[in-house]
C-alpha cells in the first residue's frame, strides 16, 4: 500500500487554517444581517477578519485546533492498520508543524502526551468500505467548547412539554441552543440524530456536518424542521459569543437512525463558526482536496 503520509499532513493543515467558503458565505450574511455598531457586528468582522488572516498565513483559525476526527471509505485494497498508522503520523508532525495544537491529555490527570496522540478513540478514525477503487478521507477538527454544548435528550420531556414527534425534536433542539447561551462559540451549526442508542445517536449527530452545508434534507418533513430550528434560534436574541443579536445558528442538519421501540433520543451536537472540515480523495496517482 502507498503511503499517504505527506498527503494527509496536507489534509490536516488545510482544515485547520482554511475555513471552507460555505461557511465563510454564511459568517458574511450574518454580518450583514446584524445592527451595524453592535456588538455582535463587532464580533463577527472580527471573526471575519481572522478567518482570512489564517488563511493567508497558513495558521490555525482557532487556538483550539479540537478533536481530529477522520471519517474513511476505503477500498479494499487498504490496509485499515497501516493508514491508521500513516493518520497517526501525520497528526504526530502536524502537531510539530502547530497546524494542530497538543490537545490530548489524560483523562484523570491531565497530562498532555505532547503529539496529540492518546489511546484508541485520539484521533478518532471511522472506517467504511467503499465500493469502488477510490479512497476518500474527511477530516473534522471538532472544538471542545462547543462540543461542552452538545446535548442528548430522552424524549418524552414533559419540562420541555416534548413529545415523541418532529415538534418535540424542534423543543428539544431550541432548548440545547438557550442553555448554551453562546457559549461554544456561537454562531455555529447544529448536528441532529434522531434516534440510535445513545452512542450512536451522537455520533451520528457528528457525521452529519459532513454534509454539504448548502445541501438539501431528502426528508421533505426534515428538510422543512431543519430550516425552522435555524429561524427559530435566530429568533432567541443569544447572537454572536452570547453578545446579543439575530445570528446564533447559521444552519441545522438531521439525520435519522433506527431506534429501539422503547427509546426515542435527540441528540444535538453544537458546530462552532470555525467549522473545520476538508475531503481528500484519491483516485490512482491524484489526490483532490475540496
Ligand atoms: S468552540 Fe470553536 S471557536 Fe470556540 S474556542 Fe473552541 S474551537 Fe475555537
Amino acid at each position: 500500500m502507498r503511503d499517504y503520509t505527506n498527503e494527509l499532513l496536507e489534509l490536516i493543515r488545510l482544515t485547520s487554517t482554511n475555513l471552507p467558503k460555505q461557511v465563510e458565505d454564511r459568517l458574511k450574511a450574518a454580518l450583514a444581517n446584524e445592527e451595524p455598531g453592535s456588538a455582535a457586528q463587532a464580533a463577527l468582522e472580527t471573526i471575519l477578519k481572522n478567518v482570512a488572516m489564517t488563511r493567508k498565513n497558513s495558521t490555525p483559525i482557532c487556538q483550539d485546533s479540537g478533536t481530529p476526527i477522520f471519517y474513511i471509505h476505503a477500498p479494499a485494497f487498504i490496509d485499515r492498520d497501516e493508514l491508521t498508522r500513516q493518520i497517526r503520523t501525520a497528526v504526530e508532525l502536524a502537531t510539530k508543524q502547530s497546524y494542530l495544537r497538543p490537545n490530548a491529555v489524560d483523562a484523570l490527570t491531565g497530562t498532555n502526551t505532547g503529539n496529540n496522540l492518546g489511546d484508541d478513540f485520539f484521533p478518532t478514525i471511522h472506517f467504511q468500505t467503499s465500493e469502488t477503487d477510490v479512497l476518500t478521507i474527511d477530516l473534522l477538527l471538532k472544538g471542545g467548547g462547543c462540543e461542552n454544548v452538545g446535548a442528548q435528550y430522552s424524549l418524552p420531556d414533559d419540562n420541555l412539554k416534548a413529545k415523541r414527534d418532529l415538534d418535540g425534536v424542534r423543543r428539544a433542539a431550541l432548548d440545547a441552543v438557550y442553555q448554551a447561551q453562546g457559549e461554544g462559540c456561537s454562531p455555529g451549526f447544529l448536528g441532529i440524530a434522531i434516534g440510535g442508542d445513545r452512542g450512536t445517536s451522537y455520533l451520528a449527530s457528528k457525521e452529519v456536518f459532513l454534509r454539504d452545508p448548502d445541501d438539501k434534507n431528502l426528508n421533505a418533513d426534515l428538510d422543512k424542521l431543519e430550516d425552522q430550528i435555524t429561524t427559530e434560534a435566530n429568533q432567541l436574541g443569544i447572537g454572536p459569543m452570547g453578545f446579543g443579536g439575530k445570528s446564533t445558528v447559521l444552519g441545522t442538519k438531521i439525520k435519522t437512525a433506527h431506534r429501539l421501540p422503547a427509546s426515542f433520543f435527540v441528540t444535538i451536537s453544537y458546530m462552532c463558526w470555525a467549522y473545520r472540515r476538508h475531503k481528500m480523495i484519491i483516485i490512482g496517482a491524484k489526490t483532490i482536496y475540496e
